[in-house]
């Protein structure tokens, strides 16, 4: 079974969030499970890229209104991420080292969507599966149906995931021609309060619509930036599969991005041992307990209440706990953050940035990591601080509530609460700290939240069932 995945993001070539540790690893694992999987994406001019050779596979010409592109899709070389990965370049609109927020954001998605039909239809290609991932490919679901350009390929089946739900992509109706020629009797599946939104058309027009956990699925109908009767109109057609992780990258045993590689049955050492190289860098005493949080400083994440819920944890438990803060964002909230590690530098630090590499080391030297977000679609940090042995401190909401039960519950293992507040975070950091006296019991939620089976191996396996009862017929 033939699978093109497309996305904006896919690790490590190019990655903001989660949807680049997914589809840097679903491919994979679909290809290790017989399927033959490839990630089409844009070209950026970033490190992997640099780095790595590629081939010019095809060459071709588009008109993006009266603009005339040319676009050239290259081809890693040798597989070696595991599947084949095709970059789309388009001089002047992909080509360049940002992922997102350039002003011309939406023709570079729209090109990069017409590109990658033309390929596949100038050359003959005939997948069994479109799989598109986000607003960024969320028009080719309608295109493929209703363009005349792509009539031999009208039924394909597609299936769109929603990584977050909160970003449309929409555009106005003046941009219209920006699309290849379409049936202009089926605008209806464009259009979401007035404009063309490609969420939602991609919802409506995929075969099969997805999220990234099943608790998300329901949340959307309540809470989506303007879709929400959307998604309950069409919930029957959705269906929630939890992410999985990439387990070779994300392996405390193999990690060679940690100070001390460890497994679960070294446990308290091996997490000594990067603690203590974590706290030497950042200057925080590794005797106490590590809070730490790993995200995009943004509302989405509860970023906002982070500054204030440390401080007055801070306050409160005077010399008892550290916490440190890796992540980038909104620069009030960066700010708000360094203003408390100024006012407590012995117990809080702030690393403002982005830094793949650290993360692997907070996520292995931290004792628990914290997460409020309001929004969380699957979240993976949970996932990843539970392969390492470290404490997930979540709000229950979306994929954080699918994946995390309270330690307090029976087969527990992490904190949660209800909450997006500071009263119920610094709530959660009392039971954190009571809790890291108790080291006998510690050890033991340790011990069970490392043998759980996060990998992809379960979620691939419905990815896979959902393929074929849309394409019966290749089986
Ligand atoms: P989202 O995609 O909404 O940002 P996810 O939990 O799905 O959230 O994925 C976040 C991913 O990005 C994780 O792999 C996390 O480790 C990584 N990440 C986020 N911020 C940073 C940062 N500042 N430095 C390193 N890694 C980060």
């Amino acid at each position: 079974m033939r699978i093109f995945h497309l996305s904006a993001e896919c690790y490590p070539v190019a990655k903001v969030g989660g949807l680049a540790d997914v589809v840097g690893a679903l491919p994979k694992y679909q290809n290790l499970a017989g399927l033959n999987a490839a990630v089409v994406m844009p070209y950026y001019d970033r490190k992997f890229v640099r780095e790595n050779v590629f081939d010019t596979v095809f060459q071709g010409a588009t008109l993006l209104g009266t603009r005339r592109l040319y676009f050239e899709i290259l081809k890693e070389k040798t597989d070696k991420l595991g599947f084949e990965l095709y970059l789309v370049k388009i001089p002047g609109l992909l080509d360049r080292e940002n992922i997102y927020s350039y002003p011309d954001e939406t023709e570079q998605f729209i090109a990069f969507q017409i590109a990658f039909l033309d390929w596949i239809s100038y050359s003959q290609q005939s997948p069994d599966i479109i799989h598109c991932h986000d607003h960024h490919s969320g028009l080719v679901p309608f295109l493929l149906q209703h363009s005349k350009l792509y009539t031999r390929l009208a039924k394909t089946a597609t299936v769109f995931t929603i990584h977050n739900g909160q970003y449309h992509g929409a555009f106005g109706w003046d941009r219209l021609s920006y699309l290849p020629e379409i049936d202009l009797t089926k605008t209806g599946l464009l259009d979401w309060s007035g404009g063309i939104n490609p969420l939602a058309s991609a919802v409506r027009c995929a075969s099969r619509y997805t999220t990234v956990s099943p608790s998300y699925l329901e949340e959307l109908t309540v809470s989506s930036n303007g879709l929400e009767f959307l998604f309950f109109l069409e919930r029957a057609r959705g269906i929630g599969i939890i992410n999985g992780i990439d387990t070779e990258v994300w392996n405390p045993a193999t990690d060679p991005m940690i100070v001390e590689k460890y497994t679960s049955a070294k446990i308290a050492a091996g997490k000594q041992k990067n603690k203590e190289a974590l706290c030497t860098r950042f200057n925080l005493d590794p005797a106490k307990p590590l809070i730490s949080f790993i995200g995009r400083l943004v509302v989405e994440k509860g970023a906002d209440l982070l500054a204030e819920a440390i401080e007055t944890s801070l306050a409160e438990f005077e010399g008892k706990v550290t916490f440190l803060v890796l992540g980038t964002g909104e620069p009030e909230m960066e700010k708000d953050l360094q203003e408390v590690k100024e006012k407590f530098p012995a117990d809080c630090n702030v690393y403002i940035g982005y830094n793949e590499e650290l993360a692997h080391l907070v996520y292995a030297g931290s004792d628990f990591l914290l997460m409020p977000s309001r929004v969380e679609p699957c979240g993976l940090n949970q996932l990843y601080a539970m392969r390492y042995g470290t404490m997930p401190m979540v709000r229950s909401t979306g994929g954080l509530k699918d994946t995390v039960i309270d330690f307090g519950d029976a087969g527990g293992y992490g904190i949660r609460y209800n909450n997006a507040s500071v009263t119920d975070i610094c709530y959660a950091i009392s039971r954190a700290v009571v809790l890291y006296k108790d080291e006998k019991k510690l050890q033991l939620l340790h011990k069970r939240m490392m043998a759980l089976d996060f990998s992809w191996d379960v979620s691939a396996k419905q990815y896979m069932e959902l393929y074929k009862s849309l394409k019966p017929t290749t089986i």
